[in-house]
């Protein structure tokens, strides 16, 4: 598979780069067929090229399941690389975000596309690789029936633990949540190029399968063993290189939380649970995140884990 130039949308060179097929990119087809909405992300990345990050999943294309994400198609401040067909599946949103489905009836990553912008920290071109994206996002609404206005949301709108594209925002110099910046950029290049629908063949034996489950809206209450010697860690975002809070607001042997999710750490091999501190005087009102216990469960259920560091009564 090499790069190709199939032409010009609305001024931004256009290639396709496919990739090889494997986890990343499985050929499996939208459920829908072809894209019914699109979900707008930029890369998280500063100052990664498209190129490069074509590049990077090229050299990871068959990543674990557990690990793997991608997305249709990257543009920078000089062109657009399709690496994905928009008729096929990519992991761009997680799947289990309730929004998706509330707003579209189906998940993202099994009727939309997803196009990744980058940014860098010089201003300019960062304006300039947002105005390339929208001027390519503006060319695909057009082709495929999409409304930029309801039917293309930023990937923070449907997905709340993600700041995308709020990253490529600020630093163009907008509000992390001024979408309409976006959507009236995107408007404005949709009088413009409605290239040819070019649906790509369907695969014949796509790769089957779809990203694991990492995440589930299971609610309860957490309650540390009285016998803990140690407090539970406690941080203000999910992950262990995240930011801890104040150690006085650690989990002490015998404190309780009430919880809404159940998060698996698949790298670092630790259930986590995002919960709301219950006592009084605390912060009510964010969410706050922390490990209470090993991944021990052969088949890694923690329905089944017998060594967590509390006892769980589920809601
Ligand atoms: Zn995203």
């Amino acid at each position: 598979m090499t790069k190709t130039r199939i032409g010009t949308w609305n001024g931004v060179p256009v290639y396709t780069d496919f990739l090889p097929f494997g986890t990343r990119r499985t050929g499996q087809r939208l459920d829908s067929g072809n894209p019914k909405f699109a979900v707008f992300h930029d890369t998280g990345n500063p100052n990664s090229t498209a190129q490069n990050n074509v590049d990077y999943y090229r050299n990871t294309y068959n990543i674990g399941w557990d690990a793997t994400a991608s997305a249709h198609i990257f543009v920078d401040d000089k062109e657009a690389i399709i690496c994905i067909p928009v008729t096929e599946k990519a992991w761009h949103v997680l799947y289990n975000t309730p929004i998706d489905n509330a707003w579209y009836g189906d998940d993202a990553n099994d009727i939309a596309f997803g196009l990744e912008a980058c940014y860098f920290s010089d201003r300019q071109r960062t304006l300039k690789s947002l105005d390339n994206s929208c001027r390519i996002m503006a060319a695909l609404c057009n082709s495929w029936g999409i409304n930029p206005r309801n039917q293309m949301p930023g990937h923070q709108d449907i997905q709340y633990d993600k700041q995308d594209p709020g990253n490529i925002l600020a630093a163009a110099g907008y509000g992390r949540r001024d979408m309409s910046v976006i959507d009236n950029l995107v408007v404005k290049y949709m009088n413009g190029d409605a290239p040819v629908k070019k649906i790509a063949p369907t695969v014949k034996t796509p790769v089957q399968g779809k990203p694991l489950q990492t995440i589930w809206a299971w609610e309860g209450t957490f309650t540390a063993h009285k016998t803990n010697t140690l407090p539970i860690t406690v941080y203000r975002e999910f992950g262990l290189d995240k930011q801890q809070v104040d150690e006085d607001s650690f989990i002490n042997a015998g404190e309780y939380v009430t919880f809404d999710q159940i998060i698996k750490d698949v790298k670092n091999g630790y259930w986590w649970i995002r919960f709301k501190y219950a006592a009084d005087g605390a912060n009510k009102k964010d969410y706050f995140y922390m490990p209470i216990g090993k991944i021990t469960d052969k088949q890694e259920k923690i329905k089944n884990e017998k060594e967590l560091w509390g006892s769980i009564e589920w809601a």
